[in-house]
């Protein structure tokens, strides 16, 4: 594949922009907040034909987006509580994820409930009644078997070689259904924020938007502190769990979801995720999710969160120690505290409906336009973000009596997802590049950054070059997601370093 310079996001372009924007500060679309809903966003715009600019405070994909289970659901749980709407939805957009947008980086995860003792009849009936559900929203979203194979029952042999850990007393069997798993969400968010700039937008990170109304803002560049105020006929308001404090008519009732990090070894290295049925509820469950990097992601928590926003959420020793004995259920050996490398723990945007649990609040997006004349895009999840974009732009087009081409992004492929063939080379490298995995093979050495972290040098020298980060946590924490277990962060931290100083 060839190198498109005009998707490369790096510190000197940044510079630059920001210096052209002091210039003339005009634009048709301002977009607030660089995660998934707001990459999505100025994508969307961009590709109208929209002059468009995205700023974020931190860094792309440094809010809830980095912190999901990194599934493309195929909105089952929704239509289990009836929500066929939503649930159809999220089979659509995740058909367009895997086919068209970004196959490159989401693949088909096969799902294993074990059949336990304590997955009774009833229990069992109701499982697969709805994978065969699941199944049916796949085939009317027109994502094919190829793609997403069908759900079945499998034997209590090929149960334990899907997930070694399981317990095998007991063990009839497990149920088997497929959805689409991430190799990464703060990688999507990149990439998509790539994509938006090869359509001209301008990413900017490290920039807060302050005093925002409908037509105008005060960016702050939040490294040197020089301000500037733009101009536009549309501003998005795409801040997340941050978004009331962006435009105050938003009412949000956070929720936080946690997740453990284990070394998949313990778990004898699972294909699948282990599905576990969480005690004394229906449709809810535990997963133990494989994950790159040799790491097994266990979660997760729904806990209702009242007062400021934390800038990085922190679990609690309640969440993991519910997380662990919910899995144990269903393990020949259980896991303990010192099994846990790390955690990661996210804050859900969700819409306050007046009461009820988090958990049973809807997943719904919402746009709003407030009295100022900004429009907000709230709620929602991961893997409708495109629809949310979609419907964020139109609205932005009404408010801004802008014109505009029709939405392209059901067809739209982010960076990397081009069919072209890669050379041979390391399968970690596709996994997380696709068709650019060349272009970040020449960026560099190819050895590991640090011993058992199949991290290359060229993928921290390629997120300098190419995908805008601008210091170590940029590449740590977000480029790579080496820094989810703290001791590899430590061990990675020179590299980091020697990656941003060019050596
Ligand atoms: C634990 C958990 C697991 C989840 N799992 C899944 C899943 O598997 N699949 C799925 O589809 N969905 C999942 N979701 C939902 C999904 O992750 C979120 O809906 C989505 O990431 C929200 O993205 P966002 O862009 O709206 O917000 P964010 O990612 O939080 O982005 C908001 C951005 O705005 C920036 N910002 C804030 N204020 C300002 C300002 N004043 N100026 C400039 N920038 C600002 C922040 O820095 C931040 O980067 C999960 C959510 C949680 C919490």
């Amino acid at each position: 594949m060839q190198d498109h310079p005009q998707s490369a996001l790096s510190a000197d372009r940044r510079r630059r922009e920001l210096v052209d924007l002091g210039d003339s500060a005009d634009v048709d679309v301002l977009v607030i907040g660089g995660g998934i809903t707001g990459v999505g966003t100025a994508l969307d715009a961009a590709s109208r034909g929209l002059r468009t600019v995205l700023v974020d405070k931190h860094d792309l994909a440094f809010g809830t987006s980095r912190w999901s289970s990194k599934l493309a659901h195929g909105g089952l749980r929704y239509l289990a509580s009836g929500n066929v709407g939503i649930a159809r939805e999220s089979a659509v957009e995740r058909g367009i994820l895997m086919t068209r947008t970004a196959p490159h980086l989401v693949r088909a995860l096969p799902q294993l409930v074990p059949l336990l003792p304590s997955v009774g009849r009833f229990a069992n009936a109701l499982v697969r009644t709805g994978f065969l559900a699941g199944d049916a929203l796949r085939v009317t979203a027109r994502t094919p078997a190829s793609v997403l194979p069908r759900s079945r029952r499998v034997d209590a042999e090929k149960a334990a070689r899907l997930a070694p850990a399981v317990r095998r007393e007991g063990l009839r069997g497990g149920l088997l259904a497929y959805d689409g798993q991430l190799i990464d969400d703060a990688r999507l968010v990149v990439a998509l924020a790539r994509t938006a700039a090869a359509h001209s937008a301008t990413i900017l990170t490290r920039v807060g938007a302050y005093d925002v109304t409908g037509d105008s803002a005060r960016l702050r560049d939040e490294l040197t502190g020089e301000e500037l105020t733009i101009r536009a006929r549309a501003v998005v308001n795409a801040a997340g769990v941050w978004a009331g404090q962006v435009d105050p008519d938003i009412r949000l009732k956070p929720s936080r979801g946690t997740h453990l990090v284990l070394p998949a070894e313990l778990l004898g290295n699972p294909t699948a995720a282990l599905t576990v049925p969480i005690p004394g509820e229906t449709n809810r469950f535990v997963f133990a999710l494989p994950a790159q990097l040799g790491r097994v992601y266990l979660g997760l928590t729904d806990e209702a969160v009242d007062g400021a926003i934390p800038d990085v959420p922190v679990a609690s020793d309640g969440e993991v120690d519910f997380l662990l004995d919910t899995v144990n259920t269903a393990l020949a050996t259980p896991l303990s505290r010192s099994d846990v490398l790390g955690t990661f723990a996210g804050l859900r945007p969700l819409l306050d409906s007046g009461e009820g649990k988090t958990s049973d609040l809807s997943r719904n997006h919402a746009v709003l336009r407030s009295s100022n004349g900004v429009v907000s895009v709230v709620g929602g999840k991961l893997t409708t973000y495109r629809k949310m974009a979609q419907d964020a732009v139109d609205a932005a087009i009404a408010a801004g009596e802008l014109t505009a081409r029709a939405c392209v992004t059901t067809n739209l492929p982010a960076v990397g997802a081009d069919r072209t063939a890669p050379r041979s080379l390391p399968p970690s490298l596709v996994a997380r590049y696709g068709s650019e995995a060349g272009i970040v093979a020449d960026a560099g050495d190819l050895t590991p950054i640090a011993d058992g972290i199949d991290v290359t040098h060229a993928e921290l020298a390629f997120a300098v070059s190419h995908e805008g980060a601008l210091d170590v946590d940029d590449l740590l924490d977000r480029r790579t997601r080496i820094g989810l277990v703290p001791g590899d962060r430590e061990r990675a931290l020179p590299a980091a370093e020697r990656a941003l100083n060019g050596s």
